[in-house]
């Protein structure tokens, strides 16, 4: 092909936004990419779509999961069907749709597998320790102690439906109880854009809610979908950076990006259900998993496990690999990987 006809197809298909780029003389196809502020959080679709759908359409029904998911649990919204659940605690159950009922079920599920230390009734506890940031004033033991008593996942009960009552519906044991899916949902999220995504026929797309992500397929030429991974601030340290991902999820739990600073020293914003306090040497939790509602919950309930428990846990998962960077009392932060971590980092980030 002559050289200015070249340039004028590469002109014509990037008018077209399928093409932006070019390696060894080839032509290769660029992902439709937006950016939404959804749930709070900095939402990213970045998406191929199938014959015949574009790709502004295929991104449209991923955003659109998104915000549902969002309008079901948000507790910022005093009228979804969390804030109801949560408004009800210890009277009757609230009738609640298939995905409110998946993603507590879910998180109840790893709750009982980290023996508690993922609780998603940590609600009260989480506001008392907002609270203390807005006052930079530690908590009390009985503050401690008050919000600890309201905070057990067993209490959650989900009664499935009867032909007078066509919903499932959900109820907390005693009042005052919260629920909290920040530990979860974003990955949920994640998780139903994908299948809103493949429901449109799209068979490859990244999405990422945040630090939750999922990889859907791979690029047209077979290559994986890369993800950076944010590492915490690690004092010279060299860290790995980027993961090599297809049709898996990767979720980063860290202290470094959302924190309470009380009293001149900053506090994580997960806690530790056990203590009721927040935890405290874990500076970035990175969990790779099948679906990224396991790997968000995974990363929050390993950041409160620590090192130990924590890959003990991953180890007993089938298809689940992990990385921690734990602080130490002096010197860098040590880095932590299960044994199957490193086939995910890309060799120049090795
Ligand atoms: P992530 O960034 O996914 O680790 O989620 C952190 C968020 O999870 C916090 O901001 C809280 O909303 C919530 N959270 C904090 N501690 C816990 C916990 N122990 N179990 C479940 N969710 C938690
Ligand atoms: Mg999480």
């Amino acid at each position: 092909m002559a050289r200015s006809r070249f340039i004028l197809l590469i002109v014509a298909l990037k008018a077209l936004g399928v093409y932006a780029g070019c390696s060894r003389g080839k032509p290769r196809l660029q992902p439709y990419k937006e950016t939404r502020q959804l749930m709070g959080i900095e939402v990213a679709v970045s998406v191929y779509p199938p014959e015949g759908v574009s790709g502004r359409d295929a991104a449209d029904k991923a955003f659109a999961a998104i915000e549902r998911v969002d309008r079901e649990m948000s507790d910022y919204r005093t009228d979804s069907e969390v804030s109801k659940i949560s408004a009800n605690a210890g009277g009757a159950p609230v009738p609640v749709s298939a995905e409110v009922r998946n993603v507590i079920v879910r998180a109840a599920y790893f709750s009982r597998l980290s023996g508690g230390a993922f609780d998603v009734t940590i609600r009260p506890l989480v506001k008392l320790w907002q609270t203390a940031g807005v006052d930079n004033k530690l908590p009390s033991e009985e503050a401690i102690a008050k919000a600890k008593a309201l905070v057990d996942w067993r209490q959650i009960s989900v009664l499935n439906w009867t032909e007078t009552e066509p919903s499932d519906s959900i109820k907390l044991g005693k009042a005052g109880m919260e629920l909290e899916l920040g530990g979860i949902g974003k990955g949920f999220a994640a998780d139903a854009a994908i299948a809103a995504l493949r429901e449109a026929g799209v068979k490859s797309a990244l999405v990422a809610a945040a630090g939750d992500m999922y990889a859907l397929g791979s690029h047209p030429d077979g290559s994986p979908w890369l993800v950076g991974i944010q590492s915490p601030d690690s004092e010279g340290e060299s860290l790995p950076q980027t993961l090599s991902l297809t049709d898996m999820a990767v979720s980063t739990s860290g202290d470094y990006r959302r924190y309470v600073e009380i009293e001149g020293r900053r506090y994580s914003h997960i806690i530790d259900p056990h203590t009721g306090r927040p935890v405290a040497r874990m500076a970035s939790v990175t969990v790779v998993a099948p679906n990224a509602t396991d790997a968000d919950a995974l990363a929050t309930a390993l950041s409160v496990l620590g090192p130990d428990k924590g890959m003990e846990l991953v180890r007993e998962l089938r298809n689940v690999q992990a990385m921690m960077i734990v602080r130490q009392d002096s010197g860098p932060p040590s880095v932590v990987m299960s044994d199957g971590f490193k086939a995910f980092i890309t060799p120049e980030s090795k």
